[in-house]
């Protein structure tokens, strides 16, 4: 694709990197077949080669408020669906990155939606303030009818019971059971705490089973990914750095082998703290150290084994799972095989689902600021879970998990929760009822 930045413009670092990644599209529109918005809308402007022209118009002339661009930008739900299918290696994800910092500089955006942004930033990397919202949500949610647009899809999202705080979470050291083959550092995340204490409970029962001492960091909090996903890059940057200097202070205590994050959105995110702090060199050289340290849960456990793992007795489980392929995993990570081959090692039997390339139309916040392209999303994605005749689904992700459990009829879980069953820990809490099946790891 032709650009025509001025001099002054190439000046400037970012529209340096969107003006070499602009000229590697060749305008083949092999990604809108694979874009989950363009497949719903069937608008160019809703697919990746469309925004791509969108972004470029922006950055070339300078636009400050581009309500159009704004429209399908804000459309796009930053699965990556379209990097994985380019084949001329297009980074959608970092052109898509700069345009929304720069929009957001521009852009105003209507009261209501300004302060619907700012609540959810307040709220979701808090999981204390988090967890007193969902209660008054759970509260409101037979009234989700009256309550005024994303208000009542907000009621309707609040889950039904809420887990009490684990303490996993708090800042501690777990010893390996064992001889200690790795010293990790776990990400307990934000949100995922309060809806999922379970996942780093296994998570953590899981590591030290396979020999990790695993460090819950204090200091270390939300990734930045929500902030920096909808513009707010000073917020991101400073959760960033939150990050970077706790894991540090972990590696000079002792070393670190890895950090681990088992919400893979988070992890796409952590994984790429070179970028989010590119405007620091000093930050950036630091954030590119603790990203190079970063692994998903799945990829840590494949370089364990699993193998050689016998349960501690020959417990039932559910043999048959949908896995369900989190975009921020196999787009963003390219983290696509490990987790199935780490179920099937373990004795269950995996099945993917029709479209697995698809996004669930979770994605951060989307499924509010975007409603109805994420209940579409949604539901579809649901049909083809339902489709696999599983007992169970498996996700690597917590969007995922909660755009889903609602919709699907079978229980979802976190693949970490089938793993630890499998290898000793107690089974999911929705899973019991299909309990009669068994088998064990490496059998
Ligand atoms: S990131 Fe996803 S929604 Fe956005 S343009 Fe690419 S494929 Fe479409
Ligand atoms: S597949 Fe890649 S090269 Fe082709 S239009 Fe899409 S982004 Fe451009």
């Amino acid at each position: 694709m032709q650009t025509s930045f001025t001099p002054a413009q190439l000046a400037d670092a970012d529209i340096r990197e969107a003006d070499g990644i602009l000229r590697k599209c060749v305008h083949c529109g092999f990604c809108t077949a694979t874009c989950p918005t363009y497949v719903l809308l069937g608008d160019e402007l809703d697919s990746p080669r469309g925004r791509i022209y969108l972004i470029k118009h922006m950055l070339e002339t300078d636009a400050r408020a581009p309500a159009t661009p704004a429209r399908h930008l804000d459309r796009c739900l930053t699965c990556l669906s379209c990097m994985t299918t380019c084949p001329s290696g297009v980074n959608y994800m970092r052109l898509v990155d700069i345009a929304r910092e720069r929009m957001a500089r521009g852009l105003r955006r209507p009261a209501m939606e300004r302060m619907l942004r700012t609540l959810l930033m307040r709220l979701l990397p808090r999981p204390g303030v988090f967890r007193l919202a969902l209660l008054g949500a759970a509260l409101a949610r037979p009234f989700k009818a009256l309550l005024p647009g994303r208000l009542g899809v907000m009621a309707a999202m609040a889950p039904k019971r809420l887990a009490p705080p684990s303490a996993v979470d708090r800042p501690q050291v777990f010893p390996a059971e064992g001889a200690r083959r790795k010293r990790v550092a776990l990400m307990t995340g934000c949100a995922q705490q309060v809806l999922r204490p379970s996942i780093n409970e296994a998570t953590v029962r899981l590591l030290t089973r396979l020999g990790c001492e695993v460090v819950v960091a204090e200091g270390a909090g939300c990734c930045g990914a929500l902030a920096h996903h909808i513009g707010e890059t000073a917020a991101a940057e400073a959760a960033a750095r939150a990050n970077v200097a706790a894991w540090e202070r972990v590696m000079a205590a002792g070393g670190l082998d890895a950090i681990v994050v088992n919400a893979s959105g988070c992890g796409t995110t952590v994984k790429d703290y070179a970028f989010l702090l590119r405007h620091d060199p000093v930050w950036a050289e630091r954030g590119a150290r603790i990203a190079s340290l970063a692994r998903d849960v799945s990829e840590v456990i494949d370089d364990l084994g699993l193998r050689g793992m016998r349960p501690t007795d020959n417990r039932p489980r559910a043999r048959v799972i949908a896995y369900h392929a989190a975009c921020s995993l196999q787009h963003g990570q390219r983290v696509r095989e490990v987790p199935k081959r780490l179920l099937a090692e373990a004795g269950f039997e995996v099945r993917e689902p029709a479209e697995s390339h698809l996004c669930c139309g979770s994605a951060g916040v989307y499924n509010i600021l975007q409603a109805d392209l994420a209940l579409r999303l949604k539901e579809r994605k649901a049909q083809r879970l339902a489709a696999t005749g599983a007992d169970v689904v498996a996700t690597g992700n917590i969007g995922c998990w909660s755009q889903l459990q609602g919709a699907s009829l079978m229980p979802v879980v976190h693949t970490v929760e089938l793993l630890d069953w499998a290898t000793g820990g107690p089974p999911p809490l929705e899973i019991s009822p299909f309990a009669g099946a068994s088998g064990g790891v490496g059998s």
